[in-house]
């Protein structure tokens, strides 16, 4: 499975919390990748960076800039693309359908400022989670939870420095991979 996020309309400084917080996202709900377009921010990739290395896995992050091209040859390759959007189908109508989809290489877009039409008819799936506006970390956390069946989320990463041990009250880490 190659599960991969495009977020679209990156911009410096003002998105800089929101676009961080989709990779935040992206990575602990089972994403590979996340890929953004917008304006170029090598701030927020060095912030996701570190997190990966903090916290293991296998998350990327990279930058197109060309969205519909990139979206395109996604399309040419065989993948399937899912675009979040209020004014799509609710996501229960689609579930089982998406969920076999999870052994392909599926594109999930999020969207930031006004989405252009041409997504909504590249997209294979326009998917609302609720038809009221919301957030794209919230959509994008409720959809990849629902698919991956809340098991995405439990995954342990071997390479990670550092790993909580879970309590009751108060916090606990255990540093990992010192020599
Ligand atoms: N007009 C937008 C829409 O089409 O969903 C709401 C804009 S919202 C600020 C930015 C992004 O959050 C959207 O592009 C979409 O990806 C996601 N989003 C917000 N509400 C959503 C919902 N109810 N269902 C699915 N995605 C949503």
């Amino acid at each position: 499975m190659t599960l991969v996020i495009l977020r679209l309309f990156h911009r410096l400084m003002r998105d800089k919390r929101m676009s961080t917080h989709i990779a935040l996202t992206a990575r602990a709900f089972g994403a590979k990748q996340l890929i953004y377009t917008g304006s170029r921010d090598s701030s927020l990739e060095e912030s996701v960076d570190r997190i990966t290395e903090e916290w293991g896995g296998n998350f990327h992050i990279s930058y197109v800039e060309n969205k519909l091209s990139f979206i395109k040859k996604w399309k040419q390759k065989g993948g399937t693309i899912v675009h979040l959007t209020m004014f799509g189908i609710e996501l229960g109508n689609k579930i089982v359908e998406l969920k076999q989809k999870l052994n392909e290489n599926l594109l999930v877009i999020v969207g930031g400022t006004k989405v252009p039409g041409d997504i909504y008819q590249l997209a294979d799936y326009n998917i609302a989670i609720g038809h009221q506006p919301h957030s794209e970390v919230a959509a994008l956390a409720v959809f990849l939870d629902q698919i991956t069946a809340g098991e995405a989320r439990k995954e342990k990463h071997s390479n990670a420095n550092v790993e909580i041990i879970p309590m009751e009250r108060g916090k606990s880490t255990k540093q990992k991979n010192k020599e």
